[in-house]
């Protein structure tokens, strides 16, 4: 995609310290906001408001602000420059918040009720579901809207969140006329949704109980081999794309991401060979690719002073070109400017 000449295009996207990323979040979404950033204004934020949407921190806080400072340095070592881009963390942005909550009243109880990720989070947390899980997606319609993004680059399962941000977006300018502007979601098209490798029908996922269900981008080389390897694929021993094959199909989607070969290309390589070459080839692939970034952020997070700097400098530029959406919102729902004390 090529950047437009007469004004630059604003890319926006967030990802939650839930836990480290996985490979399906580098497949899916990061490679794509390390690969525009330096075509586009670039806003990228940590989602830390929206991990405490499921009770995983409750017992442990400290947790939460640890995965925060891990995935903030791991989003400068897979090739986003602080300085050249907007990278924040969203609980120091306040803004996000003062938007979501105005945004809700002009979101659908009904709308809201049919977005598929909310039923897959509430089945798997029982009676523990909040009403902020519920409210998850009007939080992410803020975080894109409050910038007015163009661009949002997501993996396919935050596709229908996009969308209910953009019914969000057309019902305020409806009544309200052009405030908001209408975002756009970037969606790769091999990475778009890497599935488990233990249930290759769901998605792979950084917060799955099961460690052997995803790749950490911070896996060791030995561990990430042993996980490859331990995919679930057929019994048929032929490495082809096919419907029903989904375990080989998610292999060579992987496989197809880190190489930059061809579907076509891998059938051909491994033509008459089982599925044991196959997975080393796919192993040794993931790690050549996520080997230059562990190093890297081996090096970054040893220097807490430094990301902290960041943060701040981060949230300081996020806040100052938030603002501007929000008091436009406010003043055209009938609140009074903002106090200046
Ligand atoms: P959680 O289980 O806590 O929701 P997650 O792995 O879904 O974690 P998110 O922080 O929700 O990660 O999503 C970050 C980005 O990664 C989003 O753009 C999302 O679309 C993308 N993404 C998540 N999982 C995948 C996947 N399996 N394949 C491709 N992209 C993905
Ligand atoms: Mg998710």
């Amino acid at each position: 995609m090529q950047p437009e000449t007469e004004s630059r295009k604003t890319v926006l996207s967030l990802i939650q310290p839930t836990g480290t990323p996985t490979l399906g979040n580098y497949l899916g979404a990061l490679k794509n906001w390390a690969a525009v950033s330096n075509d586009y204004d670039c806003i990228y934020g940590v989602a830390d408001l929206h991990s405490i949407t499921v009770p995983t921190f409750r017992e442990n806080p400290a947790q939460l602000r640890k995965n925060t400072l891990d995935l903030y340095a791991l989003l400068i070592a897979l090739g986003i420059d602080p300085e050249k881009n907007i990278l924040f963390v969203q609980s120091q942005v306040p803004t996000h918040a003062q938007l979501a909550w105005i945004l809700n009243c002009y979101t659908q109880y009904g709308e809201a009720s049919r977005m598929t990720q909310f039923k897959d989070k509430s089945a798997r947390y029982g009676a523990n579901v909040s009403v902020g899980l519920f409210d998850y997606p009007v939080l992410m319609a803020a975080d894109i809207l409050i910038y007015g993004a163009d661009y949002v680059p997501i993996g396919a399962d935050q596709k229908q969140h996009l969308e209910l941000a953009r019914n969000i977006c057309d019902r305020f300018n409806g009544i309200y006329g052009p405030v908001l502007k209408m975002p756009e979601p970037l969606i790769g098209k091999a990475g778009a949704k890497i599935c488990s490798l233990q249930d290759p029908l769901k998605k792979m996922s950084k917060s799955d109980d099961n460690p052997k269900a995803y790749v950490s981008m911070l896996d060791e080389p030995n561990v990430i081999m042993k996980k490859i390897k331990s995919a679930v694929t057929d019994s048929e021993a032929e490495v082809c794309c096919r419907e029903g094959k989904d375990g080989v199909n998610n292999l060579m989607a992987i496989y197809s991401c880190c190489t930059g070969k061809t579907n076509e290309e891998i059938e051909a390589e491994f033509r008459g060979k089982g599925y044991g070459d196959f997975k080393t080839a796919v192993g040794e692939a993931v790690c050549a690719t996520l080997e230059p970034i562990q190093q890297r952020y081996r090096e970054l997070i040893t220097d807490k002073a430094y990301l902290e700097g960041c943060m701040a400098r981060g949230a300081e530029a996020a806040t100052r070109l938030s603002q501007r959406t929000l008091s436009k919102v406010m003043k055209k729902v009938g609140f009074y400017p903002p106090a200046r004390g």
